[in-house]
This record gives structure tokens, sequence and C-alpha cells, in this order.
């Protein structure tokens, strides 16, 4: 099951993110700030999350580098979902070890290609025979 963890703190980008995800056919988990998204990470490896930079708390890449440190979560890409628009913001976002990033406000279309580029869905099922 192609899985996908979002973590996110805004609750109108939570909702239009699940509905993007679950609208093009993926099965969503969703955390609220860091130390819930890093739970649901172990007990769930998820198939990909998306990570706001921006979390009250813990941000989104101090959470990224212990998933990255982690053997159990290492291997799940992230992509961190971000407002900041400054000079050098997306080398910054990179270094702390994510496979992708994408700003907001989302774009439907890039972020769909950003999320298939990583978690390819699998082909629907053929019709069964009548
Ligand atoms: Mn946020």
């Amino acid at each position: 099951m192609a899985t996908i963890l979002v973590i996110e703190d805004n609750e109108l980008n939570m909702k239009l993110t699940l509905m993007l995800l679950q609208g093009a056919g993926y099965e969503t988990l969703s955390a609220r700030d860091a130390e819930e998204g890093l739970a649901m990470a172990r007990h769930h490896l998820p198939r990909l999350i998306l990570m706001d930079v921006q979390l009250p708390g813990m941000d989104g890449l101090a959470a990224m580098a212990i998933l990255k440190a982690d053997e159990s979560t290492r291997g799940i890409p992230v992509i961190a979902v971000t407002a900041l628009a400054m000079p050098g913001d997306a080398e910054r976002i990179l270094a702390a070890g994510c496979e992708g990033y994408i700003a907001k406000p989302l774009q439907y279309r890039a972020l769909l290609a950003l999320v298939a580029n990583h978690l390819p869905l699998p082909a629907p099922l053929p019709a069964s025979p009548s």
C-alpha cells in the first residue's frame, strides 16, 4: 500500500494536501507536529513523508535529521514543504537530507508529479471479466 505521512500544523493546508493525495489514490496518515510525526513514521513506516518545514516546537528540518539518523526510518523519502523563499533556503533544506522540496502555496500538478517521482501509484486492477 502506498501510504504517505503528512506532517503539517496548518489545518487548511492539511485538509488540502490530504484531499489531493487521496484523490490521486494514495493512502494517507497525518500528524500535526514533529513529535507526533516521528512517532507515526517509526510505527507505520510510510512509503513517503511530506514534511512541513515550519512546525511549532521542533521544526521540520530537525525532525528530518532525526529520521535520517535512525536506521529504521532513514530509507523513507522526505519531501519538505516550505513557505520559505529566501536565497539559500533551497540549499539549506536539501542539505538537511530531504529527497525533494516544494513551496507553498501547493500547486496541485507539481505536488503530484513530485510525489509520483518517489512513489509511483500501482497500476489499477484490471476490470474483472463479466
Ligand atoms: Mn507550518
